[in-house]
């Protein structure tokens, strides 16, 4: 339904954002993992239409998004990364202003839907608060509830769950896998949690090259018997850095955890264990850094 093809981007200082980025972005929710500065926002913000990129082609259905923008605006709905301006008045009144200027113009109409959307993104009962008052949550509960304005067919949300706690950040992948069923999500995020909770389809982006893709469980099914586990005093962690392929490490109860790559048992107290969709991403960042 997206098709996105041989993108690319240079920013004026010689930076190459977006180098060859080609993806079939099918319904439902599509999560685009990659560390910072790997191109996300650049990508999301030519798809948004905020910016041109320097080659290559978008089209959404029938839609050549690079030549016709507002074809394209009519159907979007975006969530930035920074928000930006919380003003003191209301969430109801700030989305019935935002309802009009996305040219719903009938005032019952227009009230219904303010309605619904306060709702559904479970902010009725702080619909009078000023929006300069909200948690960080709530924001961005509201800044789904702006992007849902006008029945868009592409959600375009960048890192959202960035500074949310763990209770705020379970409400909002709720609302977002509600909302992922009949149209176009695209997540962008470098927390492999948003999409492994998430999204039925995925790719990842380093270096402003697109280095895997596929559906997540089908990935991780990739690497199944590959991935073995070790737990190791701190000071042993940099000699089994240099000796295997360490995907990652973190601590457990003071001591190590490394997890390395391998194709047969490396020995050496390792034990199997069942990937996840960390290690898929762990050690496709490796080898693509690897091969830079
Ligand atoms: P991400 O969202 O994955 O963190 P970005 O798209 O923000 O990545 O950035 C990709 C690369 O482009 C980075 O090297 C960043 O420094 C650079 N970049 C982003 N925006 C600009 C800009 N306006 N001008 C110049 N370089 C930029």
């Amino acid at each position: 339904m997206l098709q996105i093809s041989n993108l690319s981007h240079v920013y004026a200082n010689g930076v190459q954002a977006l180098d060859n980025v080609s993806l079939d972005i099918p319904r439902g929710m599509f999560g685009l993992l990659g560390p910072n500065g790997a191109g996300k926002s650049t990508l999301m913000r030519t798809l948004a239409t905020l910016q041109k990129p320097t080659g290559g082609s978008i089209r959404f259905g029938t839609v050549d998004v690079l030549s016709d923008p507002m074809g394209l605006r009519q159907m979007l709905g975006y969530l930035p990364q920074e928000f930006g301006v919380y003003p003191r008045i209301s969430a109801e009144d700030m989305l019935d202003h935002l309802a009009v200027l996305k040219g719903i113009t009938n005032t019952r109409q227009r009230r219904e839907l303010v309605t619904e959307l306060l709702r559904q993104t479970n902010l009725y009962d702080v619909r009078k608060k000023a929006l300069a008052g909200y948690s960080g949550g709530m924001r961005q509960r509201f800044g789904i509830a702006q992007a849902l304005l006008g029945d868009p067919k592409l959600i375009i949300v960048d890192e959202p769950t960035a500074g949310l706690d763990p209770e705020e950040r379970n409400r909002f992948h709720n609302l977002l896998s509600e909302i992922g069923e009949n149209v176009v999500v695209i997540l962008s995020t470098h927390i492999v949690e948003d999409v492994a909770d998430l999204c039925q389809n995925m790719a990842i982006i380093v270096g402003g090259r697109i280095v895997a893709q596929g559906q997540p469980l089908a990935m991780i099914e990739g690497m199944r018997g590959r991935i073995w586990r070790k737990m190791l005093d701190k000071a042993a962690v940099a000699d089994h850095q240099a000796r295997y392929n360490v995907i990652s490490t973190r601590l457990f109860a003071g001591r190590s955890v490394v997890h390395v790559v391998a194709d047969s048992d490396p020995g050496d107290g390792f034990e199997p264990v069942t990937g996840g969709l960390e290690d898929v991403y762990f050690s496709t960042l490796r080898a693509s850094r690897a091969a830079a």
